[in-house]
């Protein structure tokens, strides 16, 4: 319960309010407007817990009415923003009462019954702008090939290649490629590290209420197309390693199609169960190699007439011969160059391309340390590091300290209950919260967008 800090829900103003109006701006579009401004727009954010955002209503009466009728809209709108997360709606008066014993409320609201919906994926993966070169053409005609013809032959599609190489990309263009052409079918993506976070939740809850642990399997096992993210990290995860094998057969024996990316080979994971990795075997698994030069320079041309950068053929060659492993990087670099020449007012050249990436070539994610990413935040936004990892939920604190985790989660690939443990304590919920609540607001604010360029742009300079 250290996450959970109530002094800020004694002042007018708290983190969660942000939260809470993004949400309602989503409710205005489906609730009429006389019950909007009675019933939701009254209510105030008292703080995330345990997954739920909790609400306060002003009377009984109310609380009622907005339980009976729009518990649903505003679960929707929540999840819309936020998929982990669901509306307890509690009166004010009720409040000392939940701060008290928050676990007795949580007990009585039972979880909205899962309804197994279709994830959410990012717009700018699509399969149009994943340039196709001798490296991962396999992968992308195995995807295309399985949009096409799902749960047939190619079942599950097993993608495995290096950090940056497109997996996520070529799995939400499947995602993307489907809700737009067969909306009828549901398609799930999940890393493997939210699957076995969504199981350890509904164990531990699971042992009061029984339906949350029925809700997890509902929710993987009535769906049409399930994708497993960076499927490595379930290696010696034995609990979830039983349920991903009965889910994957579940689906499999009903002609559901998987996808599964790895960063290796199914040999190669280890230790990893026999009959789960014969299983990924059973269909096609393809590999995407690193890139070319040439399939790196369309890449690059591809993703500066996307942005309209306006780059010359020579300068993106040149960013293109720098690197050769890891497109995330590439494109990184590139970003780089084009923001220092219009910082700095200077012509985007050869030479002005070879001063910005001097000695950062080579510098893969790997080697950034945690510590270069928690420095870089502190000294950008003039925080203490005492301050970033403690209770303090002023903005001043909060703000950067969500942006720090963001950007370890997005740089590193670390579990984020050990994220939760740096940051003093914190559980795997609260840095998820932190994660996709910047996430959501690099989408619609772009001053945050410019920080956080700022500070990558910091942290791989180094
Ligand atoms: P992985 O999941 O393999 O680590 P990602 O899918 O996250 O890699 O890709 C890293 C970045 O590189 C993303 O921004 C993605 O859009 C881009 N990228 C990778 N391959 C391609 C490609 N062939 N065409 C266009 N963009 C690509
Ligand atoms: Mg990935």
């Amino acid at each position: 319960m250290n996450d959970f800090d109530f002094e800020q829900s004694q002042s007018e103003k708290n983190e969660y309010d942000e939260l809470w109006s993004e949400i309602l701006q989503e409710l205005e579009t489906t609730i009429s407007a006389v019950s909007f401004d009675v019933f939701i727009k009254s209510m105030k954010p008292l703080t995330v817990k345990d997954e739920k955002l909790v609400l306060m209503c002003e009377t009984n009466a109310n609380k009622a009415v907005i339980v009976k009728n729009y518990l649903k809209q505003i679960n929707a709108a929540i999840s819309k923003k936020f998929a982990h997360l669901s509306a307890l709606i509690i009166t004010s008066s009720e409040k000392d009462e939940f701060i008290s014993k928050p676990d007795e409320f949580l007990d009585l609201v039972p979880s909205p019954p899962e309804q197994p919906v279709s994830s959410i994926f990012n717009s700018k993966y699509t399969f149009d702008n994943f340039v196709v070169g001798k490296s991962n053409q396999f992968v992308y005609a195995a995807a295309r090939a399985v949009t096409e013809n799902t749960g047939n032959s190619y079942n599950p599609l097993f993608i495995y290649g290096g950090v940056g190489l497109g997996k996520t990309h070529i799995m939400h263009a499947v995602g993307n490629y489907i809700t737009k052409k067969r909306p009828e079918l549901k398609v799930l993506y999940v890393t493997s590290e939210r699957f076995m976070n969504e199981l350890i939740d509904s164990i531990r809850s699971g042992n009061r209420d029984r339906s949350n642990s029925m809700n997890f399997r509902n929710r993987y096992r009535n769906i049409d197309i399930l994708m497993v993210d960076d499927i490595q990290f379930i290696a010696n995860k034995t609990s979830t390693q039983e349920e991903f094998f009965h889910t994957f057969n579940d689906l499999h024996d009903k002609g559901k199609q998987i996808i599964i990316s790895s960063d290796r080979p199914p040999k190669e994971i280890n230790p990893l169960e026999e009959r789960l990795r014969s299983r990924f075997g059973w269909g096609l698994i393809a590999d995407i190699q690193p890139p070319d030069f040439e399939t790196r320079l369309a890449i690059l041309q591809k993703k500066s007439l996307l942005q309209n950068y306006n780059i010359s053929d020579e300068v993106l060659a040149y960013i293109a011969e720098q690197n050769d492993t890891n497109v995330r990087v590439l494109e990184e670099n590139l970003t780089r160059v084009y923001f220092h020449s219009k910082l700095f007012e200077e012509p985007l050249t050869v030479e002005l391309a070879g001063k910005v990436l001097k000695d950062s070539t080579g510098e893969a994610n790997e080697t950034l340390s945690i510590d270069v990413i928690i420095d870089t935040c502190c000294r950008y936004y003039k925080v203490t590091r005492e301050e970033m990892f403690g209770k303090k939920k002023n903005k001043e604190i909060v703000y950067p300290r969500q942006m720090c985790i963001y950007l370890i989660t997005e740089i590193l690939s670390m579990p984020l209950a050990s994220i939760g443990q740096i940051f003093g304590g914190r559980d795997h919920t609260t840095i998820m919260y932190a994660r996709d609540k910047i996430a959501g607001e690099l989408k619609n604010n772009p001053h945050i967008k410019t920080a956080c360029q700022d500070i990558r742009n910091i942290i791989y300079k180094k």
